[in-house]
């Protein structure tokens, strides 16, 4: 019902290892939770499209389709699940708050507080164009695994071991998924996101590269294919 193609420009290696690392996190709000802002789900996409292949209404019908697909197979494996109540986009450092701490530009997270998934759009749609489709649905499957985290009371002292297993939960959601053929990947797909996360290994003083907190690219590929390859009971979900 759902098939992907996924595109595989020739830059897709480096900026995919900066995107998925970049990319974080459980927020976990500090006040009172209170409710999503006001932010229409990917209405804003900025830009002009730069090619004829990668639209933004692509972006969105893969955003649309990330969640769908994360939604369907966490409703089968989780009792009592009740899907996360909003994806918002936004444009601007501090244009979504999460329990008083605002979200800043060139990354995602999930928000326990007010059970949502905000990503900097701008950011995300550039990453789309140059990766392709996959990112889109890594970056949706591990923010949506923080959701599920939450749903099943599993809190980790540390945030590495929050974050790999956010990568296993996000590779089994999508290994699970090709394997159910509700997602498609290309030949060398995956090949490339596990080039693209090992790449990053080599350059870890990048600025935005915060190896104790969310693991070295080594830990974070092995944690991420481990859950693609051998689905949810390598993720130690209990
Ligand atoms: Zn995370």
């Amino acid at each position: 019902m759902f098939q992907r193609s996924w595109a595989r420009p020739a830059s897709a290696v480096a900026l995919l290892a900066l995107v998925l690392l970049a990319s974080a996190c459980l927020v976990e709000p500090s006040g009172d939770p209170g409710a999503p802002p006001e932010v229409s789900p990917g209405s804003t996409v900025p830009g002009e499209q730069e090619d004829g292949t990668m639209s933004i209404d692509e972006f969105q019908r893969d955003v649309q389709g990330a969640v769908e697909v994360a939604e369907a197979y966490w409703e089968e494996r989780v009792e009592g699940f009740r899907p996360i109540r909003r994806v918002i986009a936004y444009q601007r450092d501090g244009e979504v708050e999460c329990g008083g701490q605002p979200l800043t530009r060139n990354n995602a997270a999930y928000c326990s507080g007010g059970d949502f998934i905000a990503y900097d759009v701008n950011w995300a749609v550039s990453a789309f164009r140059q990766i392709g489709d996959a990112f889109v649905f890594y970056l949706l499957g591990h923010e949506y695994a923080h959701g599920i985290q939450v749903r099943l009371g599993i809190q980790y002292r540390f945030t590495i071991q929050q974050e790999l297993q956010a990568d296993c939960m996000a590779g089994a959601y999508m290994g699970d998924s090709v394997r159910a053929k509700a997602l498609r990947l290309d030949d060398g797909d995956i090949d490339e996101l596990q080039q693209g996360l090992l790449a990053v290994g080599d350059d870890p003083g990048q600025p935005w590269f915060e190896s104790g907190a969310h693991g070295t690219a080594e830990q974070r590929a092995d944690s991420f294919f481990s859950g693609y390859q051998k689905s949810l009971d390598t993720c130690s979900l209990g």
